[in-house]
């Protein structure tokens, strides 16, 4: 009997890690990824309660208590974080993951402290590896958080022998830690070790712009997976191992997916001050200087007219769509095209937007149908077939200068190629360049025609418009 029951934890931490597996297979796809959610979350729910009920717990209440002020806070947090904020509100989540994971690291380091036991080679490097993943997460998502929420400014911080102040920290963590795999109890290094990883997270993210911070946070994620997979090691604990091993790949995986849609190496994110600093000026600068160039602007009357008398209509929205909020009435937008026949698709650049997938979660949000929803390897080939290419408030990730300047900062990224459609409508207030800081010839192609104005009064009045037809 009494084996009996470690094999049903461990079966059911199986269970938990296979439940893990399928809701990320599940997240794959708009169309399977809320199942997806519950099925992990169902996971997660058996790990906890089995692993409660196997530790000797020694007081439920704070356990207790725990839960219910953790869940207080996540259930107002869901309500009132805005979906532009969500990048945001994962660094922070992030940072609350490895700073737990660093903590396991530093009571079991009190826990040995006290006991006066021999400490085992790998459990000391396990110790050393979670406080340094754990603390980096923790102070780096936190200045992460900040300079996304405007408490800090989001502007690389630089200053003379950074490299060498980084290199002599990093130096520091590593005779510390050689130290204490040496003499495992010694309080002094520990804890400055632990010092040491805390600044190092501070060190890696100030230099990073505020507008790479998305990319930063999926890295930030990965390393929280790590650290909880170090913290499992920590306590021999297969199911953290497991799970943390996941967190860490899939954040990996994410942020590969992220460097590659911006055709940028993570080299360049972390070490080059992109989209903030010189780059952002000599856009600007390119965008102010091309005032030679003619751009065609139209009113919502015509606009109306041309999406109205349309056989098809790709609609691509980006990152203006998400800051004016104008998801519900661009679906409204949709389904008026569609009473008048108008077939409607929406492409999907892999980064419009600030966050992975922001543009898939904003339409969910609208209840926009999964299958109008393509992709951008799926859509490209349909668009020279298309009247009229509808952008929304995105402007990187169709500017032709990618495929046709070799000399344009985004040069080789791919993008949604609307200036192959019969027509191309583009909505956005004025002139002002993307994320990128780079003009767009779009903008000024004969095929081309301007609605200017912000997302969600402009499509509101096209929808106005087109109910007239
Ligand atoms: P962009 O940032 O290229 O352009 C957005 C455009 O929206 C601006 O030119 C702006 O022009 C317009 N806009 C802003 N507010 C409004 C409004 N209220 N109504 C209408 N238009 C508005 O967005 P994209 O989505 O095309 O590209 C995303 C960029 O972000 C890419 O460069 C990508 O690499 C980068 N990025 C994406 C990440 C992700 O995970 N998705 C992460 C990090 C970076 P105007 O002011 O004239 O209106």
């Amino acid at each position: 009997m009494s084996d009996l029951i470690p094999t049903g934890i461990q079966l059911t931490y199986l269970l938990a890690a296979s439940l893990f597996i399928l809701g990320l297979k599940k997240l794959g796809s708009p169309a399977t990824a809320r199942n997806g959610n519950v099925m992990a979350a169902v996971g997660m729910l058996l790990a906890v309660v089995v692993t409660l009920l196997d530790q000797q717990v020694l007081n439920y209440q704070m356990i207790l208590l725990g839960l219910a002020i953790g869940s207080a806070i996540g259930a107002i947090a869901a309500y009132k974080v805005e979906m532009t904020q969500m990048p945001q509100m994962v660094g922070l989540l992030n940072g609350l993951g490895g700073s737990a994971s660093a903590l396991v690291a530093v009571a079991e380091f009190w826990r040995l402290l006290g006991a006066s036991q021999s400490v085992p080679l790998d459990a000391s490097i396990s110790m050393l590896l979670d406080v340094l993943i754990g603390g980096v997460t923790f102070t780096g998502s936190a200045i992460a958080f900040a300079k996304l929420q405007g408490i800090m400014s989001g502007s690389p911080i630089t200053f003379p022998l950074q490299q060498p102040i980084n290199a002599l920290l990093l130096g520091s963590y590593l005779v510390g830690g050689a130290f204490l795999l040496i003499d495992p109890t010694n309080l002094p290094i520990f804890l400055g070790v632990v010092g040491v990883s805390l600044v190092l997270g501070v060190m890696f993210v100030i230099p990073i712009g505020g507008g790479d911070m998305p990319v930063v946070i999926s890295l930030l994620n990965s390393f929280s997976g790590l650290a909880a997979a170090a913290a499992g090691f920590v306590v021999m604990n297969n199911m953290l191992i497991i799970a943390g091993a996941l967190v860490g790949a899939s954040g990996l995986i994410l942020t590969e997916i992220m460097c590659k849609a911006m055709n940028r190496s993570l080299f360049s994110v972390l070490f080059s001050a992109f989209g903030t600093g010189a780059g952002a000026v000599a856009g600007a600068a390119g965008a102010g200087g091309a005032t030679d160039k003619v751009v065609h602007s139209i009113d919502p009357e015509e606009g109306a007219m041309m999406l109205g008398y349309a056989r098809s209509v790709v609609i691509v929205p980006g990152y203006g769509m998400a800051v004016a909020q104008a998801q519900h009435s661009v679906r409204e937008l949709a389904d008026q095209l569609e009473k008048l026949s108008v077939d409607v698709k929406y492409a999907i650049h892999p980064v419009a937007g600030r966050m992975p997938g922001h543009m898939n979660v904003l339409l969910a949000e609208a209840n926009v149908p999964y299958e109008q929803l393509h992709d951008m390897d799926d859509i490209n080939p349909q668009l020279e077939q298309t009247d009229v290419a509808l952008v929304i408030g995105a402007n990187d990730v169709v500017n032709p200068s990618a495929r046709t300047d070799d000399k344009s900062p985004i040069y080789g990224m791919p993008i949604l190629e609307v200036d192959k459609a019969k027509h191309t409508i583009v909505i956005k207030r004025g002139m002002s360049v993307g994320f990128a800081g780079v003009d767009n010839d779009l903008f000024y192609k004969d095929k081309t025609t301007m609605l200017f104005g912000s997302a969600k009064d402009m499509v509101a009045k096209l929808v106005s418009e087109v109910k007239q037809l």
